[in-house]
């Protein structure tokens, strides 16, 4: 992409109503407007980044056997009133009434639903395992929406729900869950711990919470240090491996980690008192087993193999796909801008044209502009007329790994500027070696 054909709408200014960095960078970057309270649009930026980070979340339920699939935003609010949610989900859920007079709901998660497309197609144990999901703008009028899309009203989440025949199985789900989403997040540059948690509206005892520590975090939690030592890595886990998968569960839960909901000091004072940490974290996501509580309510029931019918067992699986992108920028910024990790990143690399209009310097980023795409790479290409002070300061603010800096000095040495926005270190070297190390 060329800059001067983008729509990148940079801000000068500090916006006066951004309360946290990554707010303060999202608006900065001209990666999001907001609309009304809680609710933004996608500024091409911030929409490719978003795109990005779904895209990863597609990747990692797929690698894992999740199906893909898309229920609508709008819902009947019947389902909920068999399910008894209806009342009891409170002021958070947008209501609507349709010109027919029929209640309807903006969706604030989905398990009445999906519930409802099992029970009409799912009639035998032999059809599970089976766990489905979807990545769909929810609604939720929060009291206090802030923090830009951190806490949004309107939100894109993943949610996701399995189908299993004894409670056996569905834990299983639950920890190939765990599995697949300490994945995700690290390739998102996160470490999202694992944390108990308490269920709330959705229902259930086992749950776990992921949490990226973060001083803006709207969570109090509580943990034992040695917990951030843990990674998950390129590990090879088989999704189906009952032992496998629990393993992994119980090497990144044994350790103390709690939400404040769930916090036990009399528990906690067993941790050693050096690696006793309390801190602030920014929920990514929520795993949930909650058995039978929507199968029995709406009667989801399969034929067992002694014939006889059984409710199934069912869990659901949260991803805040949009608040991610405030959480990376919180964990991976300074006070120049965003620094994205290179799994996010909206652009692979920035060319910057010391001196737009010289024919040598001109070809120079063209060039190199070609090579990167001949790559598969995606480069954007500050082709405007400026100076350099301005050009910098935009690729610093928008965060992308890498700055290759062209300008007639360098060139008349064969050579460019290569940067990276992580370390701020600089090497010159000939254009062909400056793609390779991007490559
Ligand atoms: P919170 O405690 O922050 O209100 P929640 O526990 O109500 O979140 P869940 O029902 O667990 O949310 O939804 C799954 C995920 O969706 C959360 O882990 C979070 O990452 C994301 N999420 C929830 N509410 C919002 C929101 N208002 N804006 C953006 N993302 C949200
Ligand atoms: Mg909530
Ligand atoms: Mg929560
Ligand atoms: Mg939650």
């Amino acid at each position: 992409m060329r800059l001067s054909q983008y729509f990148l709408p940079v801000l000068k200014e500090n916006p006066a109503e951004a309360q946290i960095v990554s707010h303060r960078l999202m608006l900065r970057a001209g990666m999001i407007k907001q609309s009304s309270a809680g609710i933004y649009s996608w500024l091409p930026l911030g929409y490719k980044v978003l795109r990005k980070v779904e895209e990863i979340v597609h990747q990692e339920q797929q690698r894992v056997g999740h199906i893909p699939m898309l229920m609508p935003t709008l819902q009947s609010a019947d389902l909920w009133k068999e399910s008894g949610r209806y009342d009891a989900y409170g002021p958070e859920m947008l209501r609507i009434r349709d010109r027919q007079d029929r209640d309807m709901l903006y969706g604030p998660t989905n398990e009445e639903m999906i519930t409802d497309i099992f029970r009409s197609h799912v009639g035998s144990y032999k059809d599970l395992p089976l766990t489905l999901y979807h990545i769909q703008w929810k609604f939720r009028d929060e009291i206090r929406p802030r923090f830009g899309v951190m806490r949004g009203r309107e939100f894109l989440m993943k949610d996701g729900y399995n189908f299993d025949l004894t409670k056996e199985d569905a834990l299983h789900a639950y920890n190939r869950h765990l599995v697949s989403y300490l994945r995700t997040y690290e390739r998102m540059g996160l470490q999202a711990i694992p944390m108990r948690a308490d269920s709330g509206p959705i229902g259930g005892d086992d749950t776990h919470e992921f949490l990226v520590l973060a001083e803006t975090g709207e969570s109090e939690v509580f943990y034992d240090s040695e917990i951030t030592d843990l990674t998950f890595g390129d590990r090879e886990i088989d999704p189906n491996d009952h032992d496998a998968c629990r393993a992994v569960l119980e090497e990144f839960t044994s350790r103390y980690a709690r939400t404040d909901e769930t916090h036990d000091p009399e528990v906690f004072a067993k941790v050693p008192e050096e690696r006793q940490r309390s801190a602030r974290g920014i929920e990514v996501g929520q795993i949930f087993y909650f058995g039978t509580k929507y199968s029995d309510a709406m009667n989801a029931k399969v034929q067992g193999p002694d014939g006889k019918q059984v409710p199934v067992h069912m869990g659901s699986h949260g991803i805040g796909v949009s608040r991610l992108l405030g959480a990376i920028i919180e964990a991976s910024h300074d006070d120049k801008g965003i620094i994205w990790p290179e799994g996010v990143t909206p652009f692979h690399a920035g060319i910057v044209n010391l001196k737009q209009g010289d024919a040598e310097a001109d070809a120079a980023c063209d060039a190199l502009y070609n090579s990167l795409k001949a790559l598969g790479l995606d480069p954007l290409y500050d082709d405007r007329k400026g100076g350099a002070g301005m050009k910098f300061a935009t690729m610093d603010l928008i965060g992308l790994p890498w700055r290759i800096t062209v300008g007639p000095r360098g060139l008349k040495n064969g050579v460019v500027e290569l940067t990276s926005r992580r370390t701020g270190e600089s090497e010159e070297l000939p254009p062909e070696q400056a793609v390779e190390k991007i490559a």
